[in-house]
């Protein structure tokens, strides 16, 4: 079954973008995967379909109405419908390469897209959202960060990545980023390639890449080796 998408946005427009193209674009024409967007200004209140409203209390900006997306959530999440429903929002647990992992496992997501100053907070606990985010700074609109939560997702799909293997040895798919590549010509401006990887010797060049990956992991992100040590 195909991994199914149902995005609410007010820029329904901005999708699938980026993934139409590549790995992704590929995917979702094979329909592999499903990407069905929703625009929530056709829930918007009165003749000019309001979606927004000034935040209580005071200050800028403005804030997405709690009524009007649960009409948008309702009518996307037909009875019997158990996909998680995730609202892209900085406040979020960190996307991760193992959260990604069990949605690509899944059946699909309904993914609520913010605008403005961000949602009201009833709708969160009301239609149960969960909170994602795609890291420690602040986008204009969830719609971007939906993106790189699905194209993350969609080459995890059975049959989308070419070599299979290929996502194995992947920066995060082990607690540790990944090794360096390589690739002709062997000299390039005086940078030679690491001698070990012409050696025909298998084992050693194993050995060599893990170390590599061992002595990048502990410089650039040693938080990764002290959260899950192997
Ligand atoms: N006032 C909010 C920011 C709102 S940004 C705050 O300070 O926290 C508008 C919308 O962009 C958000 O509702 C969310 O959907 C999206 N967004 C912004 N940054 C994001 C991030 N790092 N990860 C995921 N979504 C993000």
């Amino acid at each position: 079954m195909a991994f199914h998408a149902t995005i609410l946005t007010l820029y329904p427009e901005m999708f699938p973008g980026p993934l139409g193209v590549s790995l992704a674009g590929r995917a979702l024409e094979r329909g592999d995967a499903v990407i069905e967007t929703r625009q929530i200004r056709d829930f918007g209140r009165g003749k000019h379909r309001a979606v927004d409203d000034t935040p209580a209390g005071g200050g800028a900006g403005m804030v997405l109405r709690a009524d009007v997306l649960a009409d948008a959530i309702d009518a996307s999440s037909p009875a019997g419908d158990t996909r998680p429903r995730l609202l892209m929002s900085p406040r979020g647990r960190p996307l991760t390469q193992g959260f990604v992992r069990d949605l690509a496992a899944g059946e699909g997501a309904l993914i609520v897209c913010g605008r403005f100053e961000g949602i009201d907070e009833r709708i969160i606990e009301g239609r149960g959202l969960v909170e994602v985010s795609i890291g420690d700074y602040v986008l204009s609109g969830g719609e971007i960060a939906a993106m790189v939560l699905l194209d993350a997702v969609i080459r995890l799909l059975p049959g989308v990545m070419g070599n299979d293997l290929s996502g194995i040895h992947e920066s995060f798919e082990t607690p540790l980023l990944e090794h360096p590549h390589y690739t002709r010509p062997a000299e390039w401006e005086g940078r030679v390639i690491p001698p070990v990887l012409s050696s025909g010797d298998h084992g050693a060049v194993e050995r060599w890449r893990r170390a590599e990956a061992e002595r990048i992991t502990r410089e650039r992100r040693p938080d990764l080796i002290e959260r899950d040590p192997e």
